[in-house]
C-alpha cells in the first residue's frame, strides 16, 4: 500500500515538474492581433535596424517584438513606461537573435525600468549610482533592470557604440547555455568557439594597453568583453568591421547577420498620409498601413 502511494506521488511530481518546465521553456503565447500601425511609425522613427529590414523582413520583426511583449513584462519602477520605452526594451532583445527564428528567451519574464542610473543596492539617488543596467541573479532571477536613460540614450545616440539594453540582452543570450562566460554556446558553431576565445584574450590584452577604441569596461573580464563588443557591433558595424575586421567576422559568424551592409538610419521625417509606408510596402502611407489607422 504504501509503495503504491509513494509511486503515484513520484509520478504526480514528475508530471507537475514537465508541465513547469514545459511551460518556462517554449509556451511561449502567440501574438494573434495584427501589428498595430502606432507601433510600426515608432519603431520607424526609433530603431534604425528596424528601418534598415526589407519589407518581409519587419514583418518578422514586428511579429517577435509583439511575442515578446506579450511574454515578459515591462513594469516601471517610480516611473512611467510608455509603449516607445517598451518598443526599445522589445527591440534590443530581439536584435541580438533575429537571425534565430526558433529563439524564445526562456530566462526572462520582467523587465523593470528604473528612471536612471542605480547603485548596489536598487537606489537611484545616492551619488554612487553607477549602473544602467543588470541581469537577475538569486531572488532576481528571471528579472532585469534597465535605467530610462540609459535605455532611452541607446537608441538616440547613434554613434558612439553603447547601447545598454542590447549590452543586458547579450548577457542573458550568454547566460542561456548555463554559463555567462563571453562564449554563447547556442548561437556559436563548435568549429569558432576556440578562435573566438582566443581572440577575445587578445583583444581584452589591448584594452589593457589602452591601445583600442573599444569601451574599457570590456576588459573586465570575458562575458563583459562580448556584451560590450556586441553593442559595438549593432550600432557602428562598419567602423567595427574596419578597425576590428577578425573580430567583426567572428561576430558576424555569432549572430549571424551581415550588419555592415544594413543601412542603418532613423525616419526622421514625421510620417503623413504622403509619405512612403514605414513597413517598407513601397506605397505611399495612406494607400498602405494609414488606411487602417484609427
Ligand atoms: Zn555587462
Ligand atoms: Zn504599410
Amino acid at each position: 500500500m504504501e509503495i503504491a502511494f509513494v509511486i503515484i506521488t513520484i509520478l504526480v511530481i514528475t508530471v507537475f515538474l514537465y508541465f513547469v518546465f514545459r511551460g518556462k521553456n517554449n509556451k511561449w503565447k502567440i501574438p494573434k492581433e495584427a501589428f498595430p500601425t502606432r507601433w510600426r511609425i515608432i519603431l520607424s522613427q526609433e530603431v534604425a535596424f528596424y528601418n534598415a529590414l526589407s519589407a518581409e523582413e519587419k514583418k518578422r520583426f514586428e511579429f517577435k517584438i509583439q511575442e515578446f511583449l506579450l511574454n515578459c513584462k515591462i513594469t516601471g519602477i517610480e516611473t512611467q513606461v510608455n509603449i516607445t520605452d517598451k518598443l526599445l526594451v522589445a527591440s534590443s532583445a530581439i536584435i541580438p537573435i533575429f537571425a534565430f527564428d526558433n529563439w524564445r528567451y526562456s530566462n526572462i519574464y520582467e523587465v523593470l525600468v528604473y528612471p536612471s542610473a542605480f547603485n548596489e543596492k536598487f537606489e537611484t539617488n545616492g551619488s554612487d549610482k553607477f549602473i544602467a543596467g543588470m541581469v537577475g541573479t538569486g531572488y532576481m532571477e528571471g528579472k532585469m533592470i534597465l535605467s530610462k536613460q540609459a535605455l532611452q540614450h541607446g537608441f538616440k545616440n547613434e554613434s558612439d557604440k553603447n547601447n545598454t539594453a542590447i549590452h543586458e540582452f547579450v548577457h542573458l543570450i550568454d547566460k542561456s547555455d548555463g554559463a555567462t562566460d563571453g562564449i554563447p554556446s547556442l548561437l556559436l558553431e563548435k568549429q569558432y568557439a576556440i578562435p573566438w576565445i582566443d581572440l577575445i584574450n587578445k583583444k581584452i590584452d589591448e584594452v589593457y594597453e589602452g591601445k583600442t577604441d573599444i569601451n574599457p569596461y570590456g576588459g573586465t573580464n570575458r562575458a563583459e568583453f562580448f556584451s560590450v563588443v556586441s553593442e559595438y557591433f549593432f550600432e557602428r558595424p562598419k567602423l567595427l568591421a574596419d578597425k576590428h575586421t577578425e573580430l567583426y567576422k567572428l561576430l558576424e559568424e555569432i549572430f549571424d547577420q551581415d550588419m555592415k551592409s544594413k543601412k542603418l538610419r532613423k525616419h526622421n521625417v514625421e510620417i503623413g498620409r504622403n509619405t512612403p509606408c514605414p513597413c517598407g510596402s513601397g506605397k505611399k502611407f495612406k494607400h498602405c498601413c494609414g488606411k487602417t489607422q484609427t
